[in-house]
């Protein structure tokens, strides 16, 4: 037996670990796993040399321009390669795959999401955004088409093993954690001023820098609560968000019973990844283990709701539905990328995604398309706010 994997973005955090623990799997014996299809953005060397490692049937690369020298890279070796945005939905949908991995980040990463789960492929997803956007949309042609969601995500991977215990009527709430990031004791005042070498420095994982400043603002776990209200088709007013400073517990499921079931590890994405790749089965892993008594004690409190306006948002969001996520997300991204680019203040992050909620309204019962100009307007207004205060 063999699986055939596509991984998205495969140049990423996500991406490269992905690539390590399908190297672990493959060591450990039994089902084998082949990389069928890799793609990459603008890092061409690590893409050209995952695809003289891997020898994947097809490579991608998302920026047009690098095509020639990703060929060039890569020498006479048999593969196929692609350019171009499009060129991610081609790999998502190649018929020789059957489980894709989506570790691109961003909005831009929906198209294959979907085109993957009309496809009816087993889809891995680390891509939360698409889920941000178009959960609705993605899990009805999930079902359509008999796809089956994995989450990557650790908290979603956390709650889909705690849901083992029961079943998802059962469930009374879901109880997200999250580490609080590197500001989580600052007041507002004290986050006027952080840099950005700060906000990059996450204090218990290791991620690519836009979710690491999305662990920042807390805008991660506001996306993450949409991303758990669509997967596990759950009312929103059922999820709630613990800190959690050690990132040990990954999530937890509290059942009408009372019980509380939770996952716990140590702060590594191999583990979810693992996870995702060989479930329903578990096999040894390369994840550090677990030493609780080393730990000594883990500790949890109540989120400052009034400090990180984002949790609110999210929530507000969740409950909106419609066109406010796809806003919601689009405004962030825009945001978070005017902040890694110095043109913006860390705080001016938050202000800018809730003043564009404030301008929009909400269209419901969308189609793809709304969503997606919806998801121009609101990187649109960004844009243009930030231009304005100039
Ligand atoms: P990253 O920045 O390290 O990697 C992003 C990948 O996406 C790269 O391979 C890059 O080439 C590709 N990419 C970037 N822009 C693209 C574009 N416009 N078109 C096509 N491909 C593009 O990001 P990451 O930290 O690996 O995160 C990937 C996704 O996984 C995100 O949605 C993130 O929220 C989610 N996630 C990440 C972690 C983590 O530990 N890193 C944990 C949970 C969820
Ligand atoms: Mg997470």
């Amino acid at each position: 037996m063999s699986k055939n994997i596509a991984i998205l973005g495969s140049t990423g955090s996500i991406g490269q670990n992905t690539l390590r623990v399908i190297d672990s799997l493959n060591s450990v014996g039994g089902e084998r796993y082949e990389v069928l299809a890799l793609t990459g953005h603008s890092n061409v060397e690590l893409l050209a040399s995952q695809v003289l490692k891997y020898k994947p049937k097809v490579a991608a690369i998302t920026r047009v321009d690098l095509v020639d020298k990703l060929s060039e890279l890569v020498g006479d070796s048999d593969v196929e390669i692609l350019g171009g945005g499009g060129s991610l939905e081609t790999v998502a949908q190649l018929d020789s795959v059957d489980t894709v991995v989506t570790a691109v980040v961003g909005a831009a990463g929906l198209g294959a999401v979907l085109a993957a789960a009309k496809k009816g492929k087993r889809l891995a997803i680390a891509n939360k955004e698409p889920l941000v956007i178009a959960g609705e949309l993605l899990m009805k042609a999930a079902k359509e088409n008999g796809a089956e969601i994995l989450p990557v995500d650790s908290e979603h991977s956390a709650i889909f093993q705690s849901l083992a215990s029961g079943s998802l009527s059962e469930v009374e709430k879901i109880i997200l954690t999250t580490s609080g990031g590197p500001f989580r004791e600052k007041s507002l005042d004290e986050m006027a001023d952080v840099t950005l070498e700060e906000a990059l420095a996450h204090p218990t994982w290791e991620m690519g820098p836009k979710i690491t400043i999305d662990s920042a603002t807390m805008m991660n776990k506001a996306l993450e609560v949409i991303e758990a209200r669509w997967l596990f088709e759950t009312e929103v007013s059922k999820i709630e968000v613990l800190v959690h400073p050690e990132s040990i517990v990954h999530s937890l499921v509290e059942f009408v019973d009372g019980s509380v079931i939770a996952q716990l590890g140590t702060p590594d994405m191999c583990l979810p990844i693992q996870y995702a790749l060989s479930y329903p089965r578990r096999v040894k892993g390369i994840s550090h283990r677990l030493q609780l008594d080393e730990l000594g004690k883990l500790t949890f409190a109540k989120p400052n709701v009034e400090v990180f306006r984002s949790l609110e948002l999210g929530f507000e969001v969740a409950r909106t539905g419609g066109t406010s996520a796809a806003v919601f997300n689009a405004a962030n991204e825009q945001a978070v990328a005017e902040f890694l680019e110095g043109n913006i203040k860390f705080i001016d992050i938050v202000e800018l995604i809730e003043d564009c909620l404030s301008r929009h309204s909400v269209k419901r019962e969308v189609c793809l398309a709304e969503l997606l100009e919806a998801d121009s307007w609101a990187r649109e207004t960004v844009k243009e706010t930030i231009k304005s205060k100039k």
